[in-house]
């Protein structure tokens, strides 16, 4: 008879999974490095990159393994002390305070647009570098993101429209990188029956003295335990719809240190960012201060609400990048049939379906930032083209993570959808972006809006004609660039001068219009690089979302102009995209 076979538990296995947990997400990101210094100042760039480089390496290491670790443990409200004190508190797991520290204390990512000090710099810092930083910081935790950009546009908001006896009270702690003296933000603007119908808002105001008292219902409160936040409602006697809603600031602790008239009924249990508590809260009386003008609630309030739109534009783009540097890390180290994953031709052609709209949402972030940079210097057409280009990246790159984060988890194979990986909570996280701070009918339908009111299709134009005019392009790429432009844009114009018609093209609008912009942008950004790499991807954009194309033509049926825009075939510019990328 046979011995029976011995197995040891600790042989090591022939075949591990590859796993990139621990590598630089800032230096295995080389484009990231490439693009900075066309938004950011040599000087400031220079004093950036080594936290850029730091911050890269804790996201894929240590960051992700807390917010790993977080996103297992999520808040639990408390409503009682030990000793029989009725006395709300959320607990956070320890994981999540780590991460708090490093956001808000270490990098001050909340501070950064308010104060100068932040990495020793004598002025505030632009919006390109908090979203570079952010974009670092996501790839590891999404769901601390919106505390951090709720409160970065609390701050905002606080600073446009709060008087200066509000703004004395809380902006310092506001922006402070101290952990324990800092006050964080939060926005409880929707209710059970006023979610996109902001105007059906019905949460009252009393006035009672210098300050009013607010009752009702807020159904949807992230970071539900904050020290501040916003909040809409309907003084008594007001107008009904949109003209009677105004804005006011509601502190968690009054003056005194007693706690305000409001409870936290209960937390969501939620598909993603289960690391960050998101409530219910009933008003009982609670004592709030008017911010800015009484019926302006909801004009006020819409700057937060765009700041906190790009914000999740740029959180989106961050899921992506995580999303496709696990999909190429897997696809370099994996090997099946033989081969790496990463030599297959049909691998590649899903990596590069993967790598375009990440490097698409990227391309937007930038840009965006940097007109929000010129329009708050005061630039009317920089004001236009933020207002279109806000809703454009909160609906496209939002709906672009919901797709690349899943095709990603399933390069990973079997092991993708194991809660051991990070794909698994990226596909959970990334479905939120579509949905809060507005879904993706009402974004689309703002971008319309954009258009309408704010005169920013002109503004678009003349900003893509300026990109191109700077871009180094072949005649033929330049004309079929031009031509696009002008129909896209005639298309936009036609779709909103038709009224409730058109709306029902908002969001084919909105894809073909950030299309158009990244495409160019990237472009323009390849000329500044001098990458071909980049101007390819810009023109397969260009190809594959905005130019007629046969379904069943294949790569071998390239249009004629192709040629003289990609100067070799298609496939090669997918290997080449892929492998540089690596
Ligand atoms: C996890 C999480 C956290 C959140 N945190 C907060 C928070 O901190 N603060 C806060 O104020 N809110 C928060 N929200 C609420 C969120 O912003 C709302 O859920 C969202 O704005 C949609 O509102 P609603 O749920 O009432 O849906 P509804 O407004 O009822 O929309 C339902 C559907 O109707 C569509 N729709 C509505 N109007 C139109 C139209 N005119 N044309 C075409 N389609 C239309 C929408 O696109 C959607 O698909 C949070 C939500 C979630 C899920």
């Amino acid at each position: 008879m046979q011995p029976p076979r011995e197995t040891t538990l600790d042989t090591a296995p022939q075949h591990p999974v590859p796993d990139q947990h621990g590598v630089n997400l800032f230096d295995s990101d080389p484009d990231l490095g490439r693009l900075l210094p066309l938004y950011l100042p040599a000087p400031l760039l220079q004093r950036l990159l080594p936290q850029l480089q730091r911050l890269g390496g804790l996201a894929g290491g240590v960051l992700d393994a807390l917010a790993q670790t977080a996103d297992r443990n999520p808040p639990q409200l408390l409503h009682r002390t030990r000793s029989g004190v009725d006395l709300q508190r959320i607990v956070k797991h320890p994981a999540y305070v780590e991460l708090e520290r490093v956001a808000f204390s270490q990098y001050g990512l909340a501070a950064m647009s308010h104060r100068a000090g932040v990495f020793g710099c004598d002025t505030p810092l632009p919006a390109a570098a908090k979203y570079a930083l952010t974009f670092l910081f996501v790839q590891a935790e999404f769901g601390l993101c919106c505390p951090l950009s709720m409160t970065d546009s609390l701050t905002r908001t606080l600073r446009r429209f709060g008087s200066p006896q509000l703004l004395q009270r809380y902006l310092p702690r506001l922006v402070s990188q101290d952990f324990d003296e800092l006050y964080q933000g939060a926005m409880f603007m929707t209710e059970q029956g006023a979610g996109s119908d902001v105007a059906a808002t019905a949460t009252r105001a009393v006035p009672d003295g210098d300050a009013y008292l607010l009752h009702g219902d807020k159904w949807f409160c992230s970071n539900p335990d904050a020290d501040l936040a916003m909040v809409l409602a309907r003084i008594d006697g007001a107008p009904a719809g949109m003209k009677g809603v105004s804005l006011f600031l509601l502190p968690r602790r009054l003056p005194d240190a007693s706690a305000n008239a409001y409870r936290i009924v209960r937390l969501k249990d939620k598909l993603g960012t289960r690391s960050m508590a998101s409530g219910e809260i009933r008003l009982d009386g609670a004592r709030a201060f008017l911010v800015g003008e009484a019926g302006r609630g909801f004009q006020q309030m819409a700057d937060m609400v765009n700041n906190s739109r790009l914000s999740n534009g740029v959180r989106a783009a961050g899921l992506m990048r995580r999303a496709v540097s696990e999909a190429l890390f897997v696809a370099r180290e994996r090997r099946a049939f033989g081969r790496r994953l990463i030599d297959m031709p049909l691998m590649r052609r899903q990596l590069l379906k993967l790598l375009l709209p990440a490097e698409q949402a990227r391309t937007m972030v930038f840009q965006t930032a940097e007109a929000l940079r010129r329009a708050d210097d005061g630039d009317a057409a920089a004001y236009a083209l933020v207002r279109v280009f806000t809703p454009l990246i909160k609906f496209r790159a939002c709906r672009d993570a919901r797709k690349v984060t899943g095709d990603a988890m399933e390069v990973r194979g079997g092991c993708g959808y194991i809660e051991d990986w990070a794909d698994p909570r990226l596909v959970r996280d990334a479905h939120l972006g579509s949905i809060w701070e507005g879904t993706s009918n009402i974004v689309a339908l703002d971008v319309l809006r954009a258009i309408r009111r704010e005169g920013s299709l002109p503004a678009l134009d003349q900003h893509l004609r300026g990109l191109l005019a700077d871009t180094p392009l072949q005649a033929e790429a330049r004309r079929v660039f031009d031509d696009t432009l002008s129909r896209t844009v005639a298309r936009a114009s036609r779709v909103a001068e038709a009224g409730e018609r058109g709306d029902a093209l908002a969001r084919q609008v909105a894809s073909a219009l950030y299309h158009l912009s990244t495409a160019t942008a990237m472009a323009w950004e390849a000329g500044g690089m001098r990458s071909a790499r980049r101007m390819r991807l810009a023109q397969l954009v260009l190809r594959q979302r905005l130019l007629p194309q046969d379904p069943l033509g294949g790569d071998e049926a390239e249009p004629g102009w192709m040629p003289a825009l990609l100067d070799t075939a298609v496939d090669d510019a997918v290997v080449e995209a892929v492998s540089l990328c690596a």
